[in-house]
């Protein structure tokens, strides 16, 4: 009696690393300014207003919306 199951052969043994993500920031969708955030600053839009955000990157508590003009002092041209 010999049974042959011609699945036996195959291993599932392929391990794909890059599939899983590294990012371990947090995934909400933030727009950022980018001639703000080019100058240190957090740089967050407040999407509603248009305001940005011009407190330091990382910067603690929440954020601090300011109009466009002010957002263009710190604004790096
Ligand atoms: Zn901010």
């Amino acid at each position: 009696m010999n049974s042959q199951n011609p699945s036996a052969s195959v291993s599932p043994q392929q391990t794909s690393r890059e599939e899983a993500a590294q990012d371990k920031s947090s995934t909400h969708v933030t727009h950022v300014r980018e001639d703000v955030a080019m100058a240190g600053r957090c740089a967050n839009v407040h999407l509603p207003t248009g305001r940005t955000c011009t407190l330091p990157l990382r910067h603690p508590g929440s954020c601090n919306f300011v109009g466009p003009e002010d957002a263009e002092d710190v604004a790096v041209h």
